[in-house]
């Protein structure tokens, strides 16, 4: 088990930010907005155990939220949505990316990748050597699992996956959308595609708050699974223009707009060295290994740029074709536990 610490904060009157800190895969952030009896949540948890604990501790913190009318997913990956069916009765809203993300990764997925990957690490060398034959007549998907194993299993194991469909949004909305909890104006901002294909953030003008979902991981490598990257720079962008003093990002601890900023110099700096390297006509596996952010060194997952620079060499393409998660997981892992192995055997 990662040790993770898990808190409750009232941000402003009547708005409290829930974090699972560091904040690694995961282990995501909510929030909870009252006022006048009524309450809006911003996101559930990974599963439903942790969904429960946060929701208790709500409830600890104010009598609003013993009946939650309105959550909002920011986005639709599980860490964010998996505990939307402990919300009886609430409205769920999120964009149709959002709704399409989620419906096409329910939990019994990521159950059924815990189960394979331990099956895999179990086969050795032979499932290693298994998964270049396969691959070698046009069957990638053992060796990516292979590959994929070691992160995949440290990264999820700690989760308890249901099988079973998931609770989608009841409500979507394009654009932006304003809702009303008490007297307290919330507005939810499409933003995306930039982390996913459905990114939205929630705004309290009043309190001077922003819930951002994924668009920010404080401390840690953001990860553009879907992009483009220059429309995430853009997001930001626009949540460094709005007049706020507290911003709670997906992951990671409550920050202001230096966190803004900091991801926002992140992926400019690695937009400007992965086009350097696609102009000059370096591949992309090249482009990951040659690039080095040593800026960044203290930052959770690292692994992440392998993903990050693979999406900007597609965006620099016009490549709309988005890899297989599996085939991302299983480069991130050997990015990960190659580059230690590099690293031990150097000391
Ligand atoms: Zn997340």
């Amino acid at each position: 088990m990662s040790s993770v610490a898990k808190k409750l904060d009232e941000i402003s009157p009547g708005v409290w930010a829930y974090t699972q800190l560091p904040g690694s895969w995961g282990w995501s952030n909510a929030g909870l907005i009252a006022d006048g009896g009524e309450s809006l949540l911003v996101d559930t948890l990974f599963d439903l155990k942790a969904t429960a604990g946060m929701l208790e501790s709500m409830r600890k913190a104010t009598a609003a939220a013993d009946r939650i009318e309105t959550v909002v997913n920011t986005h639709g990956n599980g860490d964010h949505c998996y505990g939307n069916g402990l919300v009886v009765g609430a409205e769920i809203i999120g964009t149709p990316g959002c709704v399409d993300d989620l419906a096409e990764s329910p939990p019994g997925q990521n159950r059924l990748f815990l189960t394979a990957a331990h099956a895999a690490s179990g086969l050795g060398s032979l499932g290693r050597g298994l998964g270049r034959a396969l691959r070698k007549v046009g069957l990638p998907q053992l060796e990516w699992l292979v590959d994929a194993a070691p992160l995949g299993l440290e990264a999820f194991s700690d989760f308890d996956f249901p099988w079973g469909k998931p609770v989608l949004p009841t409500r979507t909305f394009k654009g932006s959308l304003t809702l009303h909890v008490g007297s307290k104006r919330v507005e939810i901002v499409e933003a995306g595609p930039a982390h996913t294909r459905g990114d939205a953030y929630i705004y309290v003008p009043d309190d001077r708050v922003v819930f951002t979902g994924d668009l920010l991981f404080k401390d840690a490598h953001p990860i553009v699974w879907r992009g483009p990257v220059a429309n995430w720079i853009a997001a930001i962008q626009k949540l460094l223009s709005l007049d706020v003093e507290t911003v709670v990002p997906g992951h990671g601890p409550i920050t202001d707009k230096s966190g803004l900023e900091q991801t926002l110099s992140y992926l400019e700096l690695l937009t400007s060295e992965a086009w350097r390297r696609y102009d000059a006509g370096m591949p992309v596996e090249d482009a990951i290994d040659d690039i080095v952010l040593d800026n960044y060194r203290g930052w959770l997952d690292a692994e992440r740029v392998y993903v990050n620079i693979r999406t900007l060499y597609r965006d620099f393409s016009g490549d709309s074709t988005v890899p297989h998660v599996l085939e991302l997981f299983a480069g991130m892992s050997r990015y990960k536990y190659a580059r230690t192995a590099v690293t031990t055997t150097l000391c």
